[in-house]
């Protein structure tokens, strides 16, 4: 990474159903980028990495991918960092943070099957930032709907503008390649597989066309939107490519797009207001900490996004949570082939940094340690487990093991004031599972999760005397979390409404920003 400017970056993820072909189109991505060589590698890749550690054949098993990971690759110039996000719905607060640390998305939609439960949300995440999207109909190989009941859907699903750059010419059976509006030109398919491979002609116009497609490409190309660069910026408009991972198909255009109309590294919300990235100083934040990428070492890595100034290995940078400077020896930027040290990052760059637990998500990291970003939230969790030994003599490492679990986001605990069983919470079933397989593979720890008392948690904020007038009467539903900050521990939503309409001077919070 030899670049000096961050506005050569282009910070994204890929959102999408399960299924859609995400794992299909990065894999392009990046043999476009020169990142990978050979096709498949992506999830042989993937699998080689999952089986070297014992709580990751949850996602084997399962067929789902848990952990998060960084993929940097560069084209004419470009250095394109691509973050995954996991799929699976069980993980959305992962990946919400994940799409806190992006400037922009691309949206997967399979053209059989149109907007998907996840996608919807995943893309309510990126509206709540006005993270802008351009959006990839794949598999137009195969039959798919027809192209305007595809477009009216995302604009009436997601009150969205679409602007369609291109058509497919015939879906399945009938598919003879990807029509480019801006060009008009057509990437054709060659040899047995009717994959691309580069082969373009002109377009011969819609004359050459049976009547009904050429009816149908008319309607794609004059009856929406043209693309509105301000629009797409502010998450108005969304520009829609057809295309076919698998065969290789918009791939190009996809690439060329977010080049040309994403953005670069946008300025970061602080509490002094909002951090650009021409800002001298080295600044970022944590959006994911993760533990075991090695099992020879218990090292943690922390993923930095990185807001400003240019980064210089072995520089100091003080973490918010600790408060004292650390040196950043031995940066990482994940390539897609290999771990690759950093010499230098830019904004919009994703350093790696290896820390034995003293990073936690939601930390700032900057040179003057003045800035603190904000808008990365802890959710309210909505499984609550009581966490009991199968021997009671491994307490001291239960706690252990939770807190180093809380501070990777895995799960959150609390601490009730009364009783001796602790409470971890999480926002989806599957982190369950990962938590007790990870407590007995890592920390030789053995453990049931039975159900707790409570069926939901409110951080609370308030005066001392008010915060004291409320424990007296509540000692019993209080807990504290990992920080030390105090909880409630609610029965029910009911009970959360009930105590926050009579203790109007305390604030019931269902995410806590650190
Ligand atoms: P993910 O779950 O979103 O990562 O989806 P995958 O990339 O694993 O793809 C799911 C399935 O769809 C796999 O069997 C892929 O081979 C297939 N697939 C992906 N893209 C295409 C495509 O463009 N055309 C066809 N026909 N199949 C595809």
């Amino acid at each position: 990474m030899t670049s000096t400017v961050s506005g050569n970056r282009r910070t994204f993820a890929i959102i999408s159903h399960p299924d859609a072909g995400k794992t299909t189109l990065t894999e392009k991505l990046l043999l476009q980028g020169g990142a990978i060589h050979l096709a498949g590698e992506v999830k042989a890749r993937g699998q080689a990495r999952r089986a070297r550690s014992d709580w990751m054949k949850i996602e084997q098993q399962r067929g789902i991918s848990v952990t998060s990971s960084v993929m940097t690759f560069e084209k004419d110039g470009t250095v394109f960092n691509l973050l995954d996000t996991p799929g699976h719905e069980d993980f959305s607060e992962d990946t919400y943070r994940t799409l806190t640390a992006v400037d922009s998305a691309v949206m997967v939609i399979d053209a059989a099957k149109g907007i998907e439960p996840q996608t919807r949300k995943l893309f309510e995440v990126c509206r709540l930032r006005s993270v802008p999207i351009i959006t990839f109909v794949n598999k137009v190989d195969r039959e798919g709907r027809p192209l305007t009941e595809i477009l009216d859907e995302v604009a009436d699903a997601l009150a969205l503008d679409v602007s369609p750059q291109g058509a497919p010419l015939g879906m399945g059976g009938l598919f003879t390649g990807v029509l480019d509006f801006a060009s008009d030109t057509v990437a054709k398919p060659d040899g047995g597989s009717k994959e691309y491979l580069g082969r373009r002609e002109p377009f011969e116009g819609l004359d050459g066309l049976p009547g009904e497609l050429a009816e149908e490409i008319e309607l794609v190309r004059e009856g929406y939107p043209a693309f509105d660069l301000e629009a797409y910026r502010n998450g108005d408009l969304t520009p829609v490519f057809f295309g076919s991972a698998l065969k290789n198909f918009g791939v190009e255009e996809l690439i060329a797009a977010i080049d040309r109309w994403a953005p670069p590294p946008r300025p970061q919300p602080s509490e002094d207001g909002p951090v650009a990235p021409t800002r001298d100083e080295v600044t970022g934040f944590i959006f994911k900490v993760q533990a075991n990428m090695d099992p020879n070492h218990r090292d943690r890595i922390a993923f930095m996004r990185q807001v400003s100034g240019t980064f210089r290995r072995g520089m100091k940078l003080t973490p918010s949570g600790l408060g004292k400077p650390i040196a950043v020896h031995s940066p990482i930027l994940f390539f897609a082939q290999d771990r690759e040290i950093a010499d230098t990052a830019q904004a919009g760059d994703i350093i790696g940094i290896p820390n034995h637990g003293t990073l936690r998500v939601g930390d700032t990291l900057s040179e003057s340690n003045k800035v603190r970003f904000t808008g990365l939230p802890n959710f309210a969790p909505e499984i609550l487990r009581r966490v009991v030994l199968k021997d009671p003599t491994k307490t001291k490492q239960l706690r252990k093991a939770l807190d180093d679990l809380s501070e990777e986001g895995v799960i959150q605990v609390f601490y009730p004031e009364f009783g001796a069983q602790w409470i971890v919470g999480v926002v989806g079933q599957l982190q369950l599972d990962v938590l007790v397989s990870r407590l007995e593979a890592e920390y030789k720890v053995g453990a049931n999760l039975e159900p707790a008392p409570f069926a939901t948690a409110r951080w609370i904020k308030g005066s001392d005397a008010a915060l004291k007038a409320f424990a007296d009467f509540n000692r019993a539903n209080l807990a504290t979390d990992r920080d030390g900050d105090p909880v409630f521990m609610a029965k029910s939503a009911w009970d959360v409404n009930y105590q926050a309409e009579k203790n109007p001077d305390l604030t019931f919070s269902a995410t806590k920003e650190r």
